[in-house]
């Protein structure tokens, strides 16, 4: 990675006063995860990796969410995999149901183009409906009234590295709205109107526009090699959000809320495959001061097929610095840009 070095001592965690397990007061926050039943194998496993490196030591609450009633097997056996309390939640329908404004008709017209186009689960409305509610309704779910902080977790997903800190309480102590750690580029097909919506939505509302942003991140040129990856203006590299630690009162804000509002009646959502990762990097990328955004350099993580592995004596399971074991892949990492655009200036 350009302008940083991944292998620095990571171990060590961020910088600053850190808390450690037993002298932490635990801040509002929750482990999250949205899933189905039938994911229950693999959502058991992300979660011992998670218990076994960091929650163990904290106890932050599960929060299991569905558009549909957990199962008795489900809820007894995530159960057992932690000390901490479990909340198993369903999502309100008019959270979860594709918006009365929304044309079945073009759905499936458009659900053929971009079949065509090559962008997965285009034709599985449920996808479209999990990434509009990752991207504008989780943090309304009445079970967080209460909760500012959530870590979204995954099934499947693996965690390698002890984690000794409470990360919600560095985000809060360090004043972090955002934390990642992995970034790729995204399939520009799925995205074709994104960007000139949101220029759209800026030139209605410029205030909400952060003197410090990462516009230059957003919109830079760069490319994969072999590949366009730029999609109508912007450059598609986001925070991989099936990761995230991060702050609710952003996504609550009103600037956050008219921009998703915007968006949802743009339609993209269906009629396109907008992903709520490209969704909360652009507003993050333009709304939020870049500061804010962390890098957690020291969480071994790996959904498929990629990885972030840290070399540290806290990491097992993972081999340090590799990016991913598909073929051809590597291409496909963009942190780069993040410290070479946002980051480093
Ligand atoms: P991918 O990572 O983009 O391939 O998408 P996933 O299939 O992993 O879905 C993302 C997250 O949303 C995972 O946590 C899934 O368990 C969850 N998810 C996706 N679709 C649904 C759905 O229809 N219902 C529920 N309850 N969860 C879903
Ligand atoms: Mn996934």
């Amino acid at each position: 990675l350009k302008g940083i070095d991944p292998l620095l001592n990571p171990e060590k965690g961020p910088p600053g006063k850190l808390w450690a397990p037993g002298e932490t007061n635990r801040t509002s926050a929750t482990l999250l995860s949205l899933v189905r039943n039938n994911e229950l194998e693999g959502m058991i496993s992300a979660m011992r990796d998670l218990e076994r490196t960091f929650n163990h030591k904290f106890n932050y609450p599960w929060t299991f969410f569905n558009d549909e009633p957990f199962s008795a097997e489900f809820k007894e056996r995530t159960r057992k995999e932690t000390k901490a309390e479990v909340r198993y939640e369903i999502i309100p329908k008019e959270h979860w149901e594709i918006p009365s404004w929304i044309s079945k008709d073009l759905m499936k017209e458009s659900a053929e183009i971009l079949t065509e186009k090559k962008v997965q689960y285009s034709k599985l409305e449920s996808y479209h409906q999990m990434c509009r509610w990752n991207s504008g309704k989780f943090y309304e779910h009445p079970a967080l009234a209460d909760v500012r902080w959530y870590w979204r977790v995954e099934p499947k997903v693996h965690f390698f590295c002890d984690v000794d800190y409470d990360v919600f309480r560095y985000m809060e102590d360090n004043d972090k709205t955002y934390g990642f750690v992995i970034n790729i580029y995204d399939s520009p097909e799925s995205i074709e109107t994104l960007w000139p919506q949101t220029l759209e939505f800026i030139a209605e509302h410029p205030e909400y526009i952060h003197p410090n942003n990462a516009l230059k991140w957003l919109t830079d040129s760069k490319n994969r090699p072999n590949h366009n990856h730029k999609a109508n203006g912007y450059s598609t590299c986001h925070f991989w959000s099936n990761f995230e630690i991060a702050d609710m009162n952003f996504w609550r804000s009103k600037k956050y809320k008219d921009y998703f509002d915007h968006l949802d009646r743009a339609g993209g959502f269906f009629y396109e495959r907008w992903g709520d990762a490209p969704v909360h990097s652009i507003a993050l990328g333009l709304f939020e001061d870049k500061s804010k955004i962390h890098w957690f350099r020291d969480i071994g993580y790996q959904h498929i097929p990629y990885f972030n592995c840290p070399s540290s004596p806290k990491c097992r399971g993972c081999v340090a610095g590799r990016f991913t074991d598909g073929t051809g892949l590597d291409q496909e990492d963009c942190r780069a840009n993040w410290f070479e655009f946002a980051h480093m200036d």
